[in-house]
């Protein structure tokens, strides 16, 4: 018996990343799947993950920036799976700089994709949940909405009101018993921190060992625990909000991060 058994998860940005890792842990707890991902060939690769767990998934296209693909997308999850239980908006993009101050097109990017998009694919989902008197939202924010760090503020800014936007979700929701909270992952390597300055030529590029270097630099000096954190990691926490073990905590947000923040 799973946390999760009969209930239905879609997961934005669930292709790769922690996306990918959350997938797998609420599947792990027994939730059917949909993927929302720009990304459907490396989502099927993880839909073939969720399979071999023995459970149902879906893949959807998905720019969560885009209204009627959002509207859509929302539509061929419900038809497809005849219902959702949870949402978690994790899609989201880290344009990062060392040394440059971000510019105009990365703050626009930052609050379409971390902020308004979260906005965007609730707002489609929401009716649904509303009809049922049931649902979890499960939002991806992050430590740097916690304490904003030099050359990244349209990233920090954006994280920052996704905490602010979850506690507005949940007074709102709430009464429709519907909880909403939020997850603020520590750091974890993904693309986001493989392609800081542009994507790398290969394992081998030298420049990849260059930003682990610097990855690692940043665990030893902030990290109480002295570890990275993994997708695996957040995937549980999301389990443990999206089910009725946190029926009573909403408009909440907890960090995932080895105690950076505290
Ligand atoms: P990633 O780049 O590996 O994955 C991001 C996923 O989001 C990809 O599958 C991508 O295709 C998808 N995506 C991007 N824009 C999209 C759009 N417009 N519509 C639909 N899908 C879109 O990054 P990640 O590290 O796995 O990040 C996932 C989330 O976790 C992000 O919200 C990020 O801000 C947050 N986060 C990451 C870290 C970290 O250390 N990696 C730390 C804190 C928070």
């Amino acid at each position: 018996m799973g946390r999760l058994d009969r209930k239905t998860a879609l997961v934005t940005g669930g292709a790769r990343g922690l996306g990918r890792g959350i997938v797998l842990e609420l599947a792990n707890e027994g939730a059917d799947i949909v993927i929302a991902d720009l990304l459907t060939d490396v989502a099927e690769q993880t839909a073939a993950e969720v399979r071999q767990l023995g459970r149902q998934v879906t893949v959807v296209r998905m720019d969560v920036t885009d209204t009627r693909s959002t509207q859509t997308g929302i539509q061929q999850a419900l038809a497809e799976r005849g219902g959702l239980d949870i949402l978690v908006n994790n899609a989201g993009v880290a344009p990062v700089h060392t040394g440059t101050e971000a510019d105009e097109e990365d703050w626009d990017r930052c609050y379409e994709v971390n902020l308004k998009g979260i906005w965007k694919v609730s707002q489609a989902v929401i009716p649904h949940f509303v009809e049922r008197r049931a649902g979890k939202i499960v939002n991806i924010a992050s430590i740097a909405g916690r304490r904003g760090g030099a050359w990244i503020a349209p990233y920090n800014a954006s994280k920052a009101g996704v905490i602010s936007l979850t506690q507005s979700q949940a007074r709102e929701l709430g009464p429709q018993n519907i909880n909403v909270n939020a997850i603020c992952p520590g750091l974890i390597w993904t693309d986001i921190w493989r392609a800081i300055g542009g994507m790398p030529e290969g394992e081998d590029d030298p420049v990849l060992h260059e930003r682990r270097t610097y990855f690692d630099k940043i665990i030893e000096t902030s990290c109480t625990l002295q570890r990275e954190q993994t997708p695996e990691d957040i995937g549980k926490a999301v389990a443990f909000l999206a089910s009725d073990d946190a029926r009573n905590i909403t408009g909440q947000a907890l960090n995932v991060d080895g105690g950076i923040v505290m």
